[in-house]
């Protein structure tokens, strides 16, 4: 928020603005770092959580309860700094044409707390998630283990050595009564995890389209939404049925 062409600019008007600004920054950097770094932590941990746990309805309501947080501690710093802030500004030295500098510019950003807040909230709730599906399991009750068939190797794309191609386990569900004869039982949630740190929120910030984060987050280590579903394949929580319905529109 505030660059080295602000102050540069600033710098150029002469010594009372930039004395009056650099009295504003410790509080600029307070409200950062509480709506990115105290709040946004917070927001994107519980919303991993939720996910993660299979509870997208309460994901969804974290999202909106945290826009609400923000819009609240963005007005209420927006109401503390246009009343202490002179007062403030007057114990850390400010006196005269510094301290009216100081308040003009602080008005000015803290007016906009508003916009830094939902912005650190939003990029905060983007720091879980690029994608997820949801996918049945298998009944416990009628599960059965099979091995992969070379064509199934291959609609997955799996790049398996040929020795080992035959002994690659998974389950599926006969069916029985609890299941309705259907073999599944439930759902539980596939995700592609984006970890949005500070090379990925720059792309985001600069509203940078899904395929170029989604590239740059593979190239951070992100494990892409067709791995994370064959991983539950191979862990016996659903069939290859479901896992070619789920990612076939992703990639
Ligand atoms: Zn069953």
């Amino acid at each position: 928020m505030v660059s080295v062409g602000d102050t540069y600019f600033i710098g150029r008007l002469g010594t009372a603005p930039l004395a009056g600004l650099a009295l504003v920054f410790p509080l600029i950097m307070l409200l950062q770092m509480t709506s990115a770094g105290a709040m946004g932590g917070g927001v994107s941990s519980a919303i991993a959580r939720a996910l993660g746990a299979g509870h997208a309805d309460r994901a969804r309501r974290l999202v909106v309860h945290a826009l609400v947080i923000a819009a609240g501690m963005a007005g209420a710093f927006t109401i503390l700094i246009l009343l202490l802030g002179p007062g403030i500004y007057g114990l850390l030295g400010g006196r005269d044409e510094t301290l009216d500098h100081a308040v003009r510019y602080s008005n000015i950003v803290f007016a906009g707390a508003i916009t830094v807040w939902m912005a650190n909230t939003l990029s905060s709730v983007l720091r879980g998630i690029l994608a997820q599906r949801l996918i049945r399991r298998i009944c416990e009750n009628c599960a059965v283990e099979s091995y992969l068939n070379p064509d199934q190797i291959a609609a997955l794309g799996l790049k398996v050595p040929v020795e080992r191609r035959d002994s690659l386990r998974v389950r599926s569900g006969e069916g029985c009564v609890s299941c309705r004869y259907t073999g599944l039982f439930g759902r539980t949630g596939v995700f592609e995890m984006l970890d949005v740190g500070r090379r990925i929120r720059a792309l985001i910030n600069d509203g940078k389209d899904a395929n170029e984060i989604h590239h740059a987050g593979r190239i951070e280590g992100m494990e892409p939404l067709r791995d994370a579903a064959v991983r539950k394949l191979a862990d016996g929580v659903t069939t290859f049925e479901e896992i070619i319905r789920v990612t076939a529109d992703s990639e």
